[in-house]
């Protein structure tokens, strides 16, 4: 998917040698979860904190809205609870909400950073 300037594209594209988790990496400032459709800066406080951003801090760009809501909705009327349940893989990337009528995020892609994989992705160091 396509975001709304380069700079963004660029710092959520961010990759680190010596940080191949984003969380470590001092450089990291920005992520995207697909899964969530939501785009976060990343607080570098020693945990995995994260704070969901609503404009672009680059271009000042309004982001799409968060999807977390949905993320949960949708689970809920297929009947899985995401705390007990198994939660499918369609519903850990962006891919659920091409079932799911509403705004651009149909059209949701795959070039996106995944953040939520990011920390496993192996390095090559
Ligand atoms: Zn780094
Ligand atoms: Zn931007």
């Amino acid at each position: 998917m396509r975001h709304c300037c380069t700079a963004m594209t660029r710092h959520l594209a961010h990759e680190c040698q010596a940080h191949p988790d984003p969380y470590d990496c001092p450089d990291a400032l920005a992520g995207f979860s697909a899964k969530f459709a939501e785009y976060g800066l990343i607080i570098h406080d020693g945990s995995r904190a994260s704070s969901t951003i609503a404009y672009c801090p680059w271009c000042g760009a309004r982001l799409p809205a968060s999807q977390r809501d949905r993320w949960f909705d949708e689970l809920e009327r297929a009947g899985i609870d995401p705390w007990r349940d198994k939660v499918p893989p369609e519903f850990e990337d962006g891919r659920w909400m091409q079932g799911v009528s509403g705004d651009g995020w149909r059209r949701c892609g795959r070039l996106a950073v995944e953040w939520e994989r990011l920390p496993s992705r192996p390095t090559s160091a």
